[in-house]
């Protein structure tokens, strides 16, 4: 019989967390550690080597013979290298050491990861900090430890450095207005992330057969299936065995290495499904989120599947979003995000709400860039997700509130009432449930925001590094004139009006799908940026540049190797797009099409000898022989205009999307086509209907 699961005893089991730590470490190592993540003090270095012995001791018991420092470069994916724990002790014996000083600072050769030109060729060396506030863990016999990655002139050249001072940033805005309002007791404010993952998963058997999906990650060509989503039958439905089997393995090892794993469900689309933690802090939120999507793969492997994180594997049926849940709560156990039940904390509540709301509108242009990649742009606008015009949706009950503190009017009919902020009680608003069609890039759920627009395999670090330093923007601003009132509760009352007067244009309700709104929108003057390479542009706008500069998040240089850094990789996941289309199009496809229409002819002149008609073999060999010979010349298009690519690094993402971009819709139109026409037998590889229902 299999042995029972405990899960008590199963979660967290590869993780040096803070139980671990209060057992295995002296009590002023353990007291060390613990201010310096409550208080951000530094340790010392003997302190530094009894966590090293503490850590590598629980390590080598779990079977664990390496540790590595373990970091998010711009790639987007974790790095990670390894060495081994042992040390020549003499005489043909070894002994497992790791000092404080292993633990604390690493030097991976970095000359390879993206910088954007922030390490110059002379010093190609970075170097890597433990991050004591993110806990260590065993993956694959590895002592993995949650580091930053910077250069030596102290550029971060990750996506942990800028999220944990965004972190530090909101918090220290936040508690100027805590203060006001008398909190004494708050000594940080943490923003906390819940990211919902999307993904689809698929036979590996057919993965191995579509070099597209090996490529590139989703199919670069397909024609409609008979039946794709329209059944609706897919979401919520019933689990299949085989995927339940996975989920199980997932969740089973999620849990092992302290995620939160917390719900599962199939998703709208077939082969869709869906994986939501428990929210934490945004920095373990951000690192667990690598690890689930990095498990995500290695389960599905084990399983005989391919877990597709690609924002839009499959045209015609929905993509895969990352929905990122935030709200900022205090070390005190209070959600900022919360409407309370006396005036004070509603008041709280507006006056956060409505810093949000600024912020959002301020900044539409610099969170839309940080969901900018090649991948979402198939996403965005279309059907399953949000359109690329950044709005919030507060629901019906909050916005008549916020209706009537714009408008000195009622709130409710009932009390016929004018709302005054500070001293007033909010009606009850209620999580609005009936909002399931995301058509939103941003809602209020009740007590935290909904941010709808990232893509499923994007790092949920840059939204969040976004949403906090917005925050800390707003909150800034807001303690600035606060700090000086004379009367708090009047000054109070009269900046969430105008605040929310202000910027109203941000708000909508209504469905994101219309077209109706996006004339709407224009009219508000809301930017509509439609494409990654519309948007990217703004990462280094003056006054986004500004924001991140005056916050300490980025200094101008980060800045511009990051827009650097992701300008090109749009222009490289769009190239090997284009080159892959190639390749499949004339060693996969004519080919195979010219054998067919080869075949048809063959069959139309013998049918022809025998006097029998003819029709279904001529026709057919006459339509493909044409698609084929339109699709030889697209092909040929696209390979002349993949030649003419512009050097400069802008110019040459442009003319990405504005020429490759259209070429290769041309051509998949008529491979689509003959993909319809050609015999099963003779199509070189599995097809939609194939790769969406093979689990
Ligand atoms: P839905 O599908 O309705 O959006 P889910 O349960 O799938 O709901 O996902 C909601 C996510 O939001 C979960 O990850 C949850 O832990 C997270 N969440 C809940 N409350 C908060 C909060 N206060 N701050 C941040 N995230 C939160
Ligand atoms: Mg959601």
């Amino acid at each position: 019989m299999e042995a029972k699961l405990h899960l008590p005893e199963l979660f967290g089991s590869q993780v040096f967390n803070e139980w671990t730590m209060k057992e295995r470490l002296s009590s002023a190592s353990y007291g060390a550690w613990k201010k310096c993540v409550t208080e951000g003090t530094s340790l010392d270095i003997s302190t530094a080597n009894e966590i090293a012995e503490a850590m590598k001791q629980w390590a080598v018991e779990k079977g664990a013979t390496h540790y590595t420092h373990w970091f998010q470069p711009m790639t987007g994916v974790t790095a990670e290298k390894h060495d081994s724990f042992i040390t020549s002790a003499g005489g043909g014996k070894i002994i497992m050491e790791f000092s404080g000083r292993e633990l604390v600072r690493g030097e991976p050769d970095a000359s390879s990861f993206p910088s954007g030109g922030l390490r110059a060729t002379f010093e190609a060396r970075g170097y890597t900090a433990w991050d004591p506030t993110s806990f260590a863990f065993i993956k694959e016999d590895s002592l993995c430890i949650p580091t930053i990655f910077c250069s030596y002139s102290g550029h971060a050249l990750d996506k942990k450095t800028p999220l944990l001072r965004s972190m530090d940033e909101v918090s220290r805005q936040a508690i100027r207005i805590l203060r006001l309002f008398g909190d004494n007791e708050t000594k940080r404010v943490t923003a906390q992330v819940g990211p919902e993952q999307e993904y689809f998963l698929i036979d590996k058997e057919l993965f191995r057969q579509r070099k597209d999906l090996q490529m590139t990650g989703r199919t670069l060509f397909g024609a409609k299936p008979p039946r794709g989503q329209e059944l609706e039958d897919h979401y919520f439905g019933a689990i299949k065995p085989r995927v339940a089997a996975y989920m199980k393995d997932l969740d089973e090892t999620l849990w092992a290495l302290g995620v939160l794993s917390k719900t599962k469900h199939n998703e709208v689309a077939p082969s869709q499904h869906e994986m939501a933690p428990i929210y934490s802090d945004a920095n373990t939120a951000c690192d667990h989120n690598q690890i689930a999507m990095e498990m995500m793969k290695k389960v599905a492997d084990r399983h005989g599947l391919v877990c597709l994180l690609h924002e839009k594997p499959f045209a015609g049926v929905n993509g895969s979003g990352k929905h990122d849940n935030w709200s900022l709560s205090t070390d005190t156990g209070r959600n900022l995000f919360k409407p309370g039940s006396t005036p004070s904390q509603n008041a709280r509540f507006l006056l956060f709400l409505s810093a949000f709301i600024k912020g959002v509108d301020d900044y539409q242009d610099f969170l839309r860039t940080t969901v900018a990649t090649a991948g979402n742009d198939h996403r965005l606008g279309a059907q399953e997700a949000p359109p690329a015009v950044l709005s919030i949706f507060l629901g019906d009950e909050l916005n008549a509130v916020v209706d009537s503190i714009i408008h000195d009017t009622h709130y409710t009919d009932a009390e016929k009432k004018m709302l005054k902020v500070g001293v007033d009680v909010l009606p009850a608003i209620r999580q609005d449930n009936t909002d399931r069609n995301r058509t939103s890039p941003m809602a209020f759920t009740g007590n935290k925001f909904e941010f709808r627009m990232p893509g499923s395999s994007l790092s949920v670090s840059g939204p969040n590094i976004a949403l906090n330093t917005i925050m800390a923007e707003e909150l800034e601003q807001f303690a600035d004139e606060l700090e000086q009132a004379e009367d708090f509760q009047s000054a109070l009352h009269q900046l969430v009006k105008k605040t929310l007067t202000e910027h109203q244009r941000i708000l909508f309700n209504g469905n994101g799908y219309d077209d109706a709104w996006l004339l709407e929108a224009e009219k508000r003057g809301l930017c509509n940026l439609k494409s990654a390479a519309d948007a990217l542009p703004a990462y280094i706008a003056p006054k986004n540049i500004r924001l991140c500069v005056k916050h300490g998040i980025y200094t101008e240089a980060e800045v511009r190797a990051r827009y650097e850094i992701h300008v090109e990789n749009y222009t490289a996941v769009v190239s090997i797009e284009a080159k892959t289309m190639i390749d499949m199009i004339r060693h996969d496809i004519l080919p195979a099409v010219s054998k067919y229409t080869a075949e048809l002819a063959r069959r139309a002149a013998d049918k022809a000898d025998a006097g029998l008609p003819y029709q279904y073999e001529a026709v057919t060999a006459r339509e493909a022989a044409e698609l084929t010979d339109r699709l030889m010349e697209q092909c040929r298009v696209l390979i002349n205009d993949l030649e003419d690519m512009p050097a400069g690094p802008v110019e040459a993402m442009r003319y990405c999307h504005d020429t490759l971009l259209p070429d290769m819709a041309q051509a998949r139109n008529s491979a689509d086509a003959l993909e319809v026409l050609t015999a099963a037998e003779y199509w070189p590889m599995p097809v939609y209907s194939q790769l969406l229902f093979s689990v």
